[in-house]
This record gives structure tokens, C-alpha cells and sequence, in this order.
């Protein structure tokens, strides 16, 4: 990789020509249509919060670096490698599209400056490395650099490696705030579209990840030339049709589910919609359900696996009363005080067992309604408690 350090650009001359889309939340060009600030590996514009962009006007007020800037040759263009986000700041700022605090606390444009501090800002030279090399040299540089500390989620580090028409199309789907479909997926499909998290989730449903991108990975491969991106648009639609089909209300625990792994397993099922439905509202008014994510793959598994309820346990206070009702009575009849040993043939017959031995236990299980209080517990030895396996 060959590099090449200029020292004389200024931030006047990277705004000549300088366009912001607004729709879009992205800078795309300066240096007079030669530098493209946003290529398709790069990603949104997430310094128009009012502390980084301001941030970069402070520093170059201040006369402060603001670090190094890498630029990419692509045929007769530069792009920007890494400084995306500081450029759009000033390029942002000198074309009056937000203010700073002055020292007495107002606000000022970029035009209603001082001339002196106007200067200040244009002429400040920047550290530009001018990067040229073979593509999969760059990128991998690329994979490895943090943009002021704001670390590159994998999703964005993968669109870099992969870019190309089939990113591009997919990001103009998943990553764009402006989708009127985003706040649907939103309901089941954690994270922010601008940190390709939706996209994110597509990818790993389409090409079956089991969490380690390497399904992603290849699947975005495979398809990198690809100009449509029907595929991964179906198949995300479906699961988000099946979620939202087979469920009528939407609850909060529903986003972030893997609802691709749910779909797969369970899409093919026919369920009575109402049945289930009722079954859902029952379990998230049921105050034994401790984890009310679990409902979902609950019930769509055939309540076969209450574990994925965590199912509340019985209180210490209620372990201690059964435990010395059962044990006075034991004492009493001679026998031991778990039930399941007083049965046996073994010395154990007769054992008086510690409360630290000992484990709660549903008498009617949880899953065929039995409740958790103290008239559903009894004391078991940990042996037989385990034995009889089902807790809930
Ligand atoms: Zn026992």
C-alpha cells in the first residue's frame, strides 16, 4: 500500500463543492466534486448529535488537530477512508446547517461569525494520507481501524469488505431511517438502522447464522455482485408477516427475539390463532412466568419446555415452614422427612434430612397449573427432587 502524506489542504478546500443530503443523513462531496465522502463501505453521518459536530468546530477554533484523515484513490476520485464523520461536521457547519455556542452563550452560524474566526476555520490545513493500494489491502487495513473511538460494529466492518451493488441496494432497504417499514420491523428487530442492525438481523435470518457472522459471511460472498437483493427481501418479510400473522399484540419482550430461528422451526406448524393467542395473554398475566421472552418460543413449541419461562421459585420463607411442618410429622410417625425416601426400603427410610439437603418442590407441576405457594409445595431430598426432574 502505497501512502502519501499532503499537509496543505484546507477545510476550505475540502468544502468547495461540499453537498450534504439531508434525506439521506450523509456528506457526499467536497474538493470541488473530486473527493466522494461517503463511498458505499462507509457508513451514516451519526455526529449530528450537538457534541461530536460541535466538537470538531471547538477543536479547529481552538486550533486543535483533528487528527489524521485517510483518503482512498478510486480512478480519478478520492474517497474517504476514515474522517468521514469530521469532514461532514465541518462541511455541515460552514454551509449553515447548524450553530455553536459562542463564549457569552449564543448561538452562532458559521456566517454570523467574526470574519477572523471565520478564517480560522477555513484555513486550517488538515493531515490527509492519501492511500493507494490493492483493494483487499485497504480493506483489511480497514477492518482494523476505530473511527475517534467509536468503535465499527461487524455488520459495518462486513459492508466495507463486501461493498458493492448488492450492499448498496441492501442498505438502501434496511439502513434507511425513511423506510416506511421501519418501525414495524423496529417492533421485533432490535437496533439502530444507521449501525446496520436491522440489516444486520436480514442477513443473519437469510443465511441461517448461528451468531458468529460466518453465514453472513458468506452469503454476502456469494451475492456481492448480485444488482437485486430479492432473496434476503423475502425471506425477511416472510419471518416479519409470520411474527406479525401469528401474534396479535405486539409486546415489548418481541424485539430482539430470533425470530428466523422461530420461523424455521415453527412456520410450518398450523396453530389455532386464537388458542395461542389466549395462551400468550394468560402467561404474561401470570406472575410465576419470570421471563415473559420465553412465552413466545413457548408456545410455539407446544408448552414442552417450561424452563424457558423460568418459572419463579418457591420463598425461602415457605421452604422453611413446609420444611418443619413435614419434618415435626416425620419425627412423629418415625419416618423420614421426604416423602419419596419414607417410601423407599433403603436406611434413607427413616432419614431426618437438613433444610440444606433438602429442595422445594411443586406438588402439581407448574405446567399443569399448579400454583407457586405454600399450598403447592412440598421438601424432597435433593436426590429425589432431582430425580423427579420436572420443576416447574
Ligand atoms: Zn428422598
Amino acid at each position: 500500500m502505497k501512502t502519501t502524506l499532503h499537509t496543505d489542504i484546507t477545510v476550505r478546500d475540502i468544502c468547495k463543492g461540499f453537498i450534504y443530503n439531508e434525506l439521506e443523513g450523509k456528506g457526499l462531496y467536497g474538493l470541488d466534486g473530486k473527493l466522494v465522502i461517503q463511498p458505499e463501505y462507509q457508513r451514516h453521518y451519526i455526529y449530528n448529535d450537538g457534541k461530536h459536530d460541535v466538537d470538531v468546530i471547538t477543536s479547529l477554533l481552538k486550533g486543535y488537530p483533528l487528527g489524521l484523515i485517510y483518503f482512498n484513490v478510486a480512478g480519478d476520485k478520492w474517497e474517504v477512508l476514515d474522517g468521514q464523520q469530521r469532514i461532514t461536521s465541518f462541511g455541515r457547519f460552514v454551509t449553515g446547517k447548524f450553530a455553536i455556542k459562542d463564549a457569552n452563550g449564543m448561538e452562532q452560524y458559521f456566517s454570523s461569525l467574526p470574519k477572523d474566526q471565520q478564517d480560522k476555520i477555513l484555513n486550517t490545513k488538515l493531515l490527509i494520507y492519501e492511500c493507494e493500494g490493492e483493494e483487499t489491502e485497504i480493506k483489511d487495513w480497514f477492518r482494523t481501524i476505530n473511527i475517534n473511538g467509536i468503535k465499527l460494529e461487524p455488520q459495518e466492518i462486513l459492508n466495507a469488505v463486501y461493498s458493492g451493488p448488492f450492499v448498496t441496494a441492501a442498505k438502501a432497504e434496511f439502513s434507511n431511517s425513511q423506510n416506511s417499514n421501519m418501525q414495524k420491523w423496529k417492533a421485533y428487530v432490535k437496533g439502530d438502522e444507521k449501525r446496520q442492525a436491522i440489516l444486520h438481523v436480514a442477513l443473519q435470518w437469510v443465511s441461517k447464522d448461528t451468531g458468529n457472522d460466518k453465514a453472513i459471511e458468506s452469503y454476502m460472498a456469494a451475492h456481492r455482485y448480485d444488482t437485486n437483493i430479492n432473496e434476503l427481501k423475502a425471506y425477511f418479510n416472510s419471518v416479519i408477516e409470520w411474527v406479525s400473522g401469528t401474534f396479535d399484540t405486539v409486546e415489548k419482550e418481541m424485539c430482539g427475539l430470533p425470530w428466523g430461528e422461530y420461523y424455521e422451526s415453527y412456520h410450518q406448524n398450523a396453530y389455532s390463532h386464537s388458542t395461542l393467542n389466549d395462551r400468550v395473554h394468560e402467561l404474561y398475566g401470570d406472575a410465576c412466568v419470570k421471563s415473559r421472552k420465553g412465552i413466545f418460543e413457548f408456545v410455539l413449541g407446544g408448552e414442552t419446555h417450561p424452563e424457558l419461562l423460568e418459572i419463579r421459585l418457591f420463598e425461602d420463607s415457605t421452604k422453611r415452614a413446609v420444611y418443619q411442618t413435614q419434618t415435626q410429622a416425620a419425627k412423629a410417625a418415625g419416618i423420614s422427612n421426604c416423602p419419596l425416601c419414607a417410601m423407599g426400603h433403603t436406611n434413607e427410610r427413616i432419614k431426618i434430612w437438613d433444610l440444606k439437603d433438602m429442595d422445594a418442590d411443586h406438588v402439581t407441576a407448574w405446567s399443569r397449573g399448579g400454583s407457586t405457594d405454600i399450598s403447592n409445595c412440598q421438601m424432597l431430598c435433593k436426590t429425589h427432587n432431582r430425580a423427579k426432574g420436572n420443576k416447574c
